[in-house]
């Protein structure tokens, strides 16, 4: 019942306040995260929460497929407020096995709009193509489409102009790329993380030079 989730919130704020009476204060006064989260729309992937942060911690930004595409304006909003004015010191791009948006980029159904969001995913598999070929089960090819597209999308945000010029200023901020897994709640770091121009540049040879 939808009225439950009112209880709940109710339940939640005072049980808040109970732990620490000026949480709620503190918290409307101003926010100081120091990660932005890239994470997929997907239900079982809920940000704040497999991190073990409260409100306040973690900027989100969630997605179909958790991409981070150099032209939509909100993800570059969010980019941009929270390199620019919040300050954050780690973007982390999250990924998740058993990906939904991956696995609908890899069959040739017609879902609609959807398609168009996930172009991005269905090239990058075409572009890995010869690797992907070799995994004869649907699910491991999705599997490690939903690794090469954390990937892609960690390159993206390196490259973007937000992230280079704060480089530039000299602003501490890292780029990483992790991946989740529902069955068990683990997160795995891709040893991905890029902290310079310099990184990016090292990211994207290691790619052409493995193939991978
Ligand atoms: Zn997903």
């Amino acid at each position: 019942m939808i009225e439950s989730l009112l209880n709940n919130n109710m339940a939640w704020a005072s049980a808040r306040v109970r732990a620490d009476s000026q949480f709620f204060r503190r918290l409307s006064e101003q926010q100081s995260p120091e990660y932005l989260w890239i994470g997929c729309s997907d239900s079982r992937v809920p940000a704040n929460e497999i991190v073990g942060l409260d409100p306040g911690e973690l900027f989100v930004h969630r997605n179909i497929a958790n991409l981070a595409p150099p032209r939509d304006i909100n993800f570059l909003s969010v980019l941009q407020y929270s390199v620019e004015v919040l300050k954050v010191r780690h973007i982390i791009v999250c990924g998740h096995y058993g990906c939904g948006g991956v696995r609908a980029a890899l069959d040739t159904e017609r879902r609609g709009l959807i398609d168009h969001w996930l172009q991005p995913v269905t090239e990058l598999a075409r572009a890995h193509a010869d690797h992907l070929d070799t995994i004869t089960d649907f699910e491991g090819r999705v599997n490690l489409t939903c690794e090469l597209n954390v990937r892609a999308q960690v390159e993206y945000v390196g490259r973007n102009p937000f992230v280079a010029d704060a480089w530039r200023r000299g602003q501490k901020l890292a780029v990483h790329g992790w991946i989740y897994s529902i069955r068990d709640g683990l997160l795995h770091d891709l040893e991905l993380t890029i902290e310079n121009a310099r990184d990016v540049d090292a990211l994207v040879r290691r790619r052409w030079s493995s193939n991978a």
